[in-house]
């Protein structure tokens, strides 16, 4: 190992293609280890500062890769180094540039100097290997550690640990120190090919979907378990031991009927009409009951049974004709009046005729028991512009099935689901039993937006 500043300071392209002083271990990169903690090695192990070469952490995609300074040296040297580069498991758009206070990392493998590619991932939050969530660099690690080898810095106690966050600095000698270990090194190997496998499965199974799942936490819970179904392969969620409901889901066919669709829409009354007589027959009086609540309150709380069928149902009425609910002095979305309602102008999905409108109440169901089976109270928000038919690559949506037991919850007697609305207005919130999450009352509950 040796450490020369000055020489390579000012690195360019010729004197990397020129050089063998350079130095990288022959053993190559740990199974899966992210480019970044490659780019921090290299940059301590020869003493040449990052931003010397180009500004390497900020590297989030194949374009930028192939013309950065270091690629065709580490392409040489690194066997397989398409398997430590981050993008190669989800779109460039949906990975941390690791700029200050952004860097994520797992605080027992950042022990051994070990940072997984798939933490760049924005949606990736977990370390399945040690089970555990991903911490975020403190603002301080960020920019004590992550700029590299710097000449003017005193050298740390190479098993100094921040206090904050608990960061460690990613070089070889704690490597070298855990890569005695050939169980370390087949477990990185065994959970990184998972990983690999998952990321690469789900990106056949729909791209649109794909991206909403790469994109957003909330989108990434909720797709997970249909994405497990559907690979037959386990997320790294479930690989790091969080447990999830598995509920299963179907694609369909969105079927817009352009003819009769667009420019002659049912109207809502119409719709509405046709799905109370088809699926809410045996819940009347269910429904007459969330009507009363619905109903703007004269002061006094109200708590009912949950019945699935009416509540999803008279989500859909609401977002038909309220753009933000609730708001003050929002009332009870009865049949009358409806009629006039010509389209379904104030929601986001595309909804033209009965099966469209149909597809979005199986949605706004399947959801129900989706967020009822991560056993937390919260209460229910309706906003214009969340979607819920989110139509993927071949025109289909997908859809969360809700079970038999879960539909029929109100024919029993005991329902272990209540529905409560305070004497103003609130939204109604969904009191689940035996609550998983500690609420302190009804505040503190979280907002569900349909
Ligand atoms: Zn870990
Ligand atoms: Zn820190
Ligand atoms: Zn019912």
């Amino acid at each position: 190992m040796k450490a020369i500043s000055k020489p390579f300071v000012a690195i360019s392209e010729d004197s990397l293609g020129a050089t063998e002083r350079l130095f990288y271990p022959e053993c190559g990169p740990m199974p899966y280890e992210s480019i970044y903690s490659i780019y921090l090695k290299f940059s301590y192990l020869n003493g040449i500062k990052l931003s010397a070469v180009d500004r390497p952490l900020n590297i989030i995609s194949e374009q930028q890769w192939s013309g950065h300074v270091l690629t065709s040296w580490l392409e040489s040297r690194v066997a397989d180094i398409d398997s430590h580069l981050p993008w190669r498991y989800a779109p460039y758009k949906y990975i941390y540039s690791n700029k200050l206070g952004e860097f994520r990392f797992c605080k027992e493998c950042i022990r051994f100097g070990y940072h997984s590619v798939f933490n760049s991932i924005l949606t990736h939050n977990v370390c399945a290997l040690h089970k555990c969530s991903l911490t975020r660099a403190c603002f301080h690690c960020a920019v004590e550690y992550l700029h590299g080898f710097r000449p003017c810095q005193s050298i740390p106690h190479f098993m100094k640990k921040c206090s904050v966050c608990g960061f460690q600095r990613i070089e070889l000698t704690r490597e070298f120190r855990m890569r005695r270990s050939p169980r370390l090194l087949s477990s990185l190997e065994e959970f990184g090919r998972r990983q690999a496998e998952w990321y690469e499965s789900i990106f056949d199974v729909d791209l649109v979907y794909f991206n909403h799942y790469c994109e957003q936490d909330e989108q990434r819970n909720y797709l997970t378990g249909s994405f497990e179904i559907l690979t037959k392969l386990k997320s790294p969620e479930t690989l790091a031991g969080f447990s999830r409901v598995i509920q299963s889901c179907i694609f369909v066919e969105l079927g817009r009927d352009r003819d009769c669709g667009q420019s002659y829409p049912e109207t809502q009354g119409a719709i509405c009409e046709q799905l109370e007589a088809r699926h809410l027959g045996r819940h009347q009086y269910c429904l007459r009951f969330l009507n009363e609540m619905l109903r703007y309150p004269d002061g006094a709380e109200t708590t009912v049974n949950l019945c699935p069928i009416s509540l999803a149902y008279l989500i859909l009425r609401i977002k038909g004709v309220y753009g933000k609910w609730p708001v003050p002095g929002s009332t009870s979305i009865n049949l009358a009046g409806m009629p006039e309602l010509a389209s379904w102008g104030r929601i986001s999905d595309p909804i033209s005729n009965y099966r469209g409108a149909f597809l979005l109440f199986l949605s706004i169901l399947g959801r129900l028991q989706y967020h009822i089976s991560q056993g937390c109270s919260f209460a229910i928000l309706c906003r214009p512009d969340k979607r819920h038919l989110i139509v993927g690559e071949t025109e289909r949506v997908i859809i969360k099935k809700a079970t038999y037991s879960f539909r029929s919850m109100c024919q029993r007697s005991s329902s272990r689901v209540r529905l409560f609305r305070n004497g103003v207005g609130g939204p109604i919130t969904v009191i689940v039993e035996a609550d998983k999450c500690s609420v302190d009352g009804y505040f503190g509950i979280k907002n569900v937006i349909f």
